[in-house]
């Protein structure tokens, strides 16, 4: 029976864990390429997505948007607060903050802030990030949270949009910040909305626990806090104190730590209220989880729980602490941006090589040939039980020692070192064929996979936290994966490679794929990238931002694109380093000169140069010059 038979579809989704990490908006459908799940049973087909792409003139890699599930993440969210309240009949309600900092991209927070379900508010965390906010909150539902550290232009600016008519509220992070607001608003005249965020000792693991905890950064501990309290009392200023906020760090993979912190701060909530303050807004910050690694644990790059649970969660916790206190129910806002947005965008890249691990072509009649210990050794392994993988890899490790050490004094030449490196292959190939287990599958042949796309520009946090995203190839999931391969990057960075792939309930060093016939057939899709990745990306060897496009599809079942952004082209790069375009040509121009060409010569060099510096910065079709993304 051939392989498509026996593959199906269901089996690939399982494979590739789509159901755990894809919450719904991703799946495999009949022809088995990967597709993107909407409401009402629409699916987007990612290869055709792809084909579209190319025929409007773009080449791989691409960043795909699908504003529909932005769009559903807030409905879901907000359903999810819905019901807990109306379930606990906790009456105050709750609104969405969208932290910009997450993705600032102008299509996405234009998205976020037209959803049709609930009005969205936005979080600040820098002026800068203030001033992208001007650019899209309107008087009737301008809602916005000012975060961060603040200079006096910062507080001017957030009182300037008090003045606009955008409800604001200025978080106090840090007490200096204070008098420069009460010099400012008196001179300005307006009457401040003012937040504080307060600093909790409770943690919750993960990579990003420091901003929770004794040693966090930002907001004021209780010595603080009570010398704020003190000093909104000798400005007589105690009710502008309306908002409390906490943020516990991104990512908390266990319910029961968010739980915990919470409790924390209704207590400090409590002591605020004690104090003679009335506050209406309690903003408990973002942190609600994604599962990259599809393993429904406490992993950092996991979670135990649904955005469901996290919102009875935080319903039950306030509403208990306030009934309990006698007080009033504050309104909620949470600023949760990972889950809202790392599941709308993806990229798709194509496989320019597959390395694979040449065959083996060892002959046991080599070893009679070799240096004495390396006979032994060899005939030693050769009669080891290849059921116990364990020794049998530690004299796997002794043997490529030794071969290494005689080969650097000289006493193993060329062709007796290929025959040794045979050897390995062929034993380790030996183990991989017997029932898998870890050891094996360490050491499992597999292939090197090139791949059109920079993980420093795309996904810096699998550079920078060893972050872990589900990877797959979003076409031929008809056939069974049976090749395993590394995915390398373009960037000349030994790091420029991905060593960690979502796998079954764990994470295994290599990607298990179908091996095409053609390797450049292969095309690969990264998912849950909406989240942080586009803003931290770099520039590392000067690859840029990749096109970007927003697919959607109509009640007609036809694909749209729009909002097609054309990465960044050569000259833009250099730019950022400060090398004009004209400093290049210049150059070419001088070297040209004195090279002594003709004049046919040096305009048709300078023109493909010209044409260079306004491409792509990734890798284009084999079958053709420089090519001019942007016009000139
Ligand atoms: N709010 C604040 C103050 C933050 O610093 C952050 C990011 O860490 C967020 C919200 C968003 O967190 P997340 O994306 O984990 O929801």
């Amino acid at each position: 029976m051939n392989n498509k038979q026996t593959w199906t579809a269901n089996k690939a989704r399982e494979f590739y864990n789509i159901p755990v990490w894809s919450e719904g908006y991703f799946d495999v459908n009949a022809q088995g390429h990967v597709v993107t799940c909407l409401d009402n049973n629409q699916a987007i087909d990612l290869v055709s997505v792809k084909k579209m792409v190319v025929e409007r003139g773009l080449s791989l890699p691409v960043l795909v948007r699908f504003p529909q599930i932005l769009q559903a993440r807030i409905k879901q969210i907000g359903d999810a607060f819905t019901q807990a309240s109306t379930q606990q009949k906790y009456t105050s309600g709750h609104t969405i903050l969208y932290p910009i900092k997450v993705n600032q991209q102008r299509t996405v927070v234009e998205n976020i802030l037209d959803n049709p379900h609930y009005p969205v508010g936005l979080e600040v965390g820098s002026k800068t990030e203030l001033l992208a906010a001007f650019g899209f909150l309107d008087r009737h539902h301008g809602l916005l949270v000012c975060n961060g550290y603040k200079d006096r232009a910062y507080i001017r600016l957030a009182l300037n949009a008090q003045r606009m008519g955008l409800k604001v509220f200025i978080v106090i992070e840090n007490l200096s910040e204070l008098d420069i607001i009460q010099q400012e608003s008196n001179e300005l005249n307006v009457h401040p909305l003012l937040g504080v965020r307060v600093r909790l000792n409770s943690i919750a693991a993960g990579n990003w626990q420091n901003s929770g905890g004794r040693n966090a950064k930002f907001g004021l501990n209780s010595h603080d806090l009570l010398k704020f309290i003190q000093r909104l009392r000798e400005l007589n200023w105690q009710s502008r104190l309306k908002m409390m906020h906490f943020h516990m760090g991104s990512q908390i993979s266990r319910l029961e730590d968010f739980s915990l912190g919470l409790s924390e701060a209704m207590h400090i909530y409590g002591e605020i209220y004690a104090h003679g303050f009335e506050i209406d807004f309690l903003d408990v910050g973002g942190g609600l989880a994604v599962d990259y690694a599809a393993k429904n644990d406490m992993g950092y790059f996991s979670k135990t729980y649904c955005v469901e649970d996290y919102a009875q969660a935080v319903i039950a916790k306030v509403g208990d602490f306030c009934h309990q206190k006698e007080l009033p129910l504050p309104h909620i806002f949470t600023e949760n941006g990972r889950a809202l947005t790392a599941h709308h965008a993806m990229l798709i890249t194509n496989v320019i090589e597959f390395e694979r691990d040449q065959a083996i072509d060892f002959q046991r009649e080599n070893i009679t040939r070799w240096h004495a210990d390396l006979k032994n050794l060899a005939q030693i392994i050769l009669d080891e039980d290849f059921f116990d993988k364990t020794a049998i890899t530690k004299k796997l490790g002794v043997f490529n020692m030794r071969a290494c050490e005689l080969f650097n004094m000289g006493e193993l030449d060329l062709q007796k070192r290929a025959e040794t490196d045979q050897f390995l292959q062929y034993i380790y190939a030996a183990l991989s064929s017997q029932e898998a287990d870890d050891v094996a599958h360490e050491h499992r042949p597999h292939g090197k996979c090139y791949c059109n796309f920079s993980i420093f520009q795309s996904m810096p946090d699998i550079w920078g936290l060893d972050q872990v995203f589900p990877i797959l190839p979003i076409d031929n999931l008809l056939n069974e994966p049976n090749i395993d391969a590394r995915l390398h990057d373009l960037t000349c960075d030994s790091d420029g490679q991905i060593s960690s792939y979502a796998s079954q309930g764990g994470t295994a060093n290599v990607l298990r794929l179908f091996e095409t016939e053609d390797s450049k057939d292969l095309l690969l899709g990264f998912f849950l990238l909406g989240a942080y990745q586009e803003v931290l990306g770099d520039i590392h060897n000067l690859f840029g931002d990749t096109h970007t496009i927003n697919v959607e599809i109509d009640d007609n079942n036809q694909i749209i694109l729009s909002e097609i952004e054309m990465g960044d082209c050569a000259h833009e790069l250099l730019a950022t380093v400060h090398i004009s375009e004209q400093q290049v040509i210049d150059r070419c121009n001088d070297n040209l000169g004195q090279a002594k060409v003709t004049d046919y010569v040096r305009d048709d060099i300078i023109l493909e140069i010209q044409n260079a510096l306004y491409s792509y910065t990734y890798l284009d079709s084999a079958d053709r010059k420089s090519h001019k993304i942007k016009g000139k």
